[in-house]
Parts: C-alpha cells; sequence; structure tokens
C-alpha cells in the first residue's frame, strides 16, 4: 500500500492542476521512529500545500491592480516582483505583476503593502509568547527547534519587535478592558512587589516594575511541607512612568476578576516600600477591609544578609528572626538591639553592623504589618510572597536580571510584562480575538 498527499485544484467542476506532495510507502513500523511522519516531514509538507495555495490567493489579492488607482485608466504590466510572506512554519516567495499607468502611478505588489505587515498574526503571537518567557536568543533557539530551520524572520531582533508589538496591544486592551466581577469574593489575598531595571536611556540608572498579584482563598495550595502554589491568580504589571495610574487601574481590574466587592476583605503582603502599599491603599475604597502584613519573604531575605556579614553571630540573629517568626517581633528587635551595642562596644566593623540597624528599623516602622507567621503557614494561610510564578522573582528579575550588564528601555519593560502577565494570569486565550483585530488593523 502507498500513500500519496497530492494538492489538487478544481476550478468549477475541472480539474485545473494536480501535485503530488508526497508518495509513501504504508509498512509496520519497525521503530517509534517510523510511526507517522516526522516532525521535518510534517513541517515540509505543510510548507509544500501552502506554496500551492498562497500563489493562488495573491494573484487574486493584486489583480485589480490593473486599473490605475489614481486616474481610472487601465494600467500598463511593469515587470514581476517578487512577494514575500512568511506563515508560522514556512516562508513563501511569491512573483507577482507589477503595474504602471502613463500618469506615473505605480504599483509594486506586496502583503506588506495590502495588510501592513507580511508576518501572519499567528507567528507574531507565537514568537511574542516565547520573547515574553524566555531571553530573546533562547526564544530564537527554541522556535528554529520547533519549525526544524532558522528562518530570518524568527531571529532574535523580530522576536522582540513582536513581544513588543504585542504587549504594546496588550496595555491597550487592557487599558480600555471594563471588568465586572462575575463571582464575589469575601476574602482575597493581594500581594505587591517591585523590581529594579538597568535603564537604557541617556543616563542609565534603573528604574522600577511594579508587579502586582491577586487571588483568592481556595487558590492557595500546598504542594510539599514548604512549598505552595497558587492555582490560579490575576497578575498587573506596569513598568510606566506615570505616577502609579497604569499599575492602580491595573490591579483594581485584577482584583475584580478575582471577585472584588464592597463586601470584600483583603490581606495584602507588601516589602516596606510605600509605592507597593499605595497601590494596595488605591484599592481601599473598593473593599470592605485592608489588613496589610509585612511581607516574611522581604523580612527573610534582610535576615540573611546580615547573617552574610555576621557569620559568627549566626545563632543570636537567628534567634531573633525566630521571634519575629512566631509573632514575637519587640523581643526579636530587642535581641538585635542588644546584640549591635555588645558589637559596637568592640569597634565592629559599621558596614556590617548596618544590616543589623537595617532589620531594626525596618522592623520598628512596620510593628503594625507584623503578625505571627508561624502560625499562618500552620493554618495554611499566605505569608510570604515567595510563592512560584506569583512573586517579583519570577515576573522580573528572572526575565530581566540574567545578565548582569542586561539593560533595558523601560516601555520595552512595560510590553513585555503585559504579555508575561496575560500569560501568568491563564488570560492569554481569552485575549486572543481582541489583538488579533488590533494586529490586522
Ligand atoms: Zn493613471
Amino acid at each position: 500500500m502507498h500513500l500519496e498527499i497530492i494538492v489538487r485544484k478544481r476550478e468549477g467542476g475541472a480539474v485545473v492542476e494536480e501535485s503530488l506532495i508526497k508518495e509513501i510507502k504504508i509498512k509496520k513500523p519497525t521503530s517509534i521512529m517510523e510511526i507517522g511522519f516526522k516532525h521535518s516531514e510534517q513541517v515540509s509538507i505543510i510548507s509544500e500545500i501552502q506554496s500551492r495555495y498562497i500563489p493562488d490567493q495573491c494573484s487574486m489579492l493584486f489583480e485589480e491592480r490593473n486599473i490605475c488607482q489614481k486616474c481610472g485608466n487601465k494600467a500598463m504590466k511593469n515587470g514581476k516582483h517578487t512577494v514575500s510572506f512568511h506563515a508560522s512554519l514556512s516562508d513563501h516567495k511569491i512573483k507577482a505583476q507589477g503595474y504602471s499607468c502613463k500618469c506615473g502611478w505605480q504599483s509594486k505588489p506586496t502583503i506588506h503593502g495590502c495588510f501592513g505587515s507580511n508576518v501572519h498574526p499567528d507567528l507574531i503571537k507565537i514568537q511574542a509568547t516565547l520573547g515574553a518567557k524566555m531571553p530573546y536568543k533562547d526564544a530564537q533557539a527554541s522556535i528554529a527547534k520547533f519549525n526544524c530551520s532558522s528562518r530570518s524572520v524568527n531571529n532574535h531582533v523580530k522576536i522582540a519587535e513582536a513581544t513588543n508589538k504585542i504587549g504594546e496591544i496588550l496595555h491597550t486592551i487592557k487599558t480600555e478592558e471594563i471588568v465586572e466581577a462575575k463571582k464575589e469574593s469575601e476574602e482575597l489575598y493581594l500581594q505587591v512587589d517591585g523590581g529594579h531595571i538597568k535603564d537604557k536611556g541617556k543616563d542609565k540608572r534603573s528604574f522600577e516594575a511594579m508587579i502586582s498579584t491577586v487571588y483568592s482563598p481556595e487558590s492557595y495550595r500546598k504542594v510539599s511541607e514548604n512549598k505552595n502554589e497558587i492555582k490560579s491568580k490575576h497578575i498587573a504589571a506596569s513598568a510606566l512612568k506615570d505616577g502609579g495610574e497604569t499599575i492602580n487601574q491595573l490591579t483594581l481590574k485584577a482584583a475584580k476578576k478575582e471577585g472584588l466587592s464592597e463586601n470584600t476583605v483583603i490581606t495584602a503582603f507588601c516589602d516596606g516600600a510605600s509605592n507597593c502599599w499605595s497601590i494596595v491603599d488605591y484599592l481601599s475604597p473598593y473593599c470592605k477591609k485592608i489588613i496589610k502584613i509585612l511581607d516574611w519573604f522581604h523580612i527573610r531575605q534582610a535576615y540573611d544578609r546580615a547573617i552574610t556579614a555576621l557569620p559568627d553571630y549566626k545563632d543570636q540573629i537567628q534567634s531573633s528572626k525566630y521571634k519575629v517568626w512566631h509573632g514575637k517581633p519587640k523581643e526579636g528587635i530587642k535581641k538585635l538591639i542588644e546584640l549591635k551595642s555588645d558589637l559596637e562596644c568592640r569597634d565592629f566593623d559599621n558596614s556590617k553592623l548596618d544590616k543589623l540597624t537595617f532589620i531594626i528599623s525596618y522592623l520598628s516602622n512596620n510593628l503594625a504589618k507584623l503578625v505571627n507567621y508561624m502560625s499562618r503557614k500552620t493554618n495554611n494561610l499566605p505569608y510570604t510572597s515567595n510563592v512560584a510564578e506569583a512573586n517579583v522573582e519570577s515576573q522580573i528579575n528572572v526575565r530581566f536580571k540574567r545578565k548582569q550588564k542586561m539593560q533595558w528601555h523601560r516601555s520595552n519593560v512595560h510590553n513585555l510584562l503585559q504579555v508575561r502577565s496575560a500569560i501568568y494570569s491563564g488570560e492569554w486565550q481569552n485575549y486572543q480575538a481582541s489583538i488579533d483585530m488590533k494586529l490586522v488593523a
């Protein structure tokens, strides 16, 4: 038995063209490799079929161009042109007729001229999702593997452009989106955090990108003794310099999608930074009450830095940490103050003591936001932002800080974060139709 893949074209009822794409003998497979077509064969079959299909579509697309668009006279043929088109899996070059008129009007056939791009929107979206998830060069390598070839349309510069473009579209969609809470949640959790990214601009300093994550108690699940996951959540992100307007609006929308109402009690976790708390405070008119908790993740980090600076005093620093962990922050602070004055008497290196001073003022300034973290953990209640895919580390640091010297344009970071947050909020599919509409507009 043989299998033949044939492309047959009909006009009216009559067959006008028939081409054999592939012929293969059907036989018993001797290994799993022989079941069906190989990956590369699949790509090449699709490519062959497309190359029988796209030229006919193009000749229809360009046929009305033999009428002058300026004076309306019949235009004359003016050479053949090569039209290029990039489908999801294959590149196509088609010969098409150009036209010109005595009045000076000319028409060069291009897909870009007709639709504003010669790349299929599906490919742009694939590039954007990969570009948002991993460094552009890694995305380039991934697409090349999946596509079985290195196409110039998939190089890292094009992937960066696609990510930026889709992110810009998503920014518009999310900003214009009107969200009505479908369900009502009695309780919601909110984490807000920021990450600093090096600026590619003139002054080459850094700017902050903000991330908010909203989820409901049902989504918070234990996966192992020391690990929890958030099954579903909505993430809002912004790197724009707009006084917090975008992040406030997007955080409110994210909360509404999770069921925010006037009856909702929000428990918010933040670092001590005021720009984080101002995002939390923005939600207060829309809910019943906000309970503020200092994020355990940042407290632990501060203690870790102190232990690194003063390894000989690890036990004393740890015992202060345990007091805070068990909801006795005043005792924890007292232990640190004692340790500090003890070390000061011995003329200890000031820069190392600063690590202790930082924790003391960090905790003292946030006393009202300190809780019994241990009992929250025991009761399976959130107490830290350090939960996979929901924290700054996974949303910002992983993508923007892989290389120390990596610098970014603020707007590009913002756009990339729009794609990332849509993916990690499980909303990428919901936005498809709107993205397509804006891509082809
Ligand atoms: Zn003319």
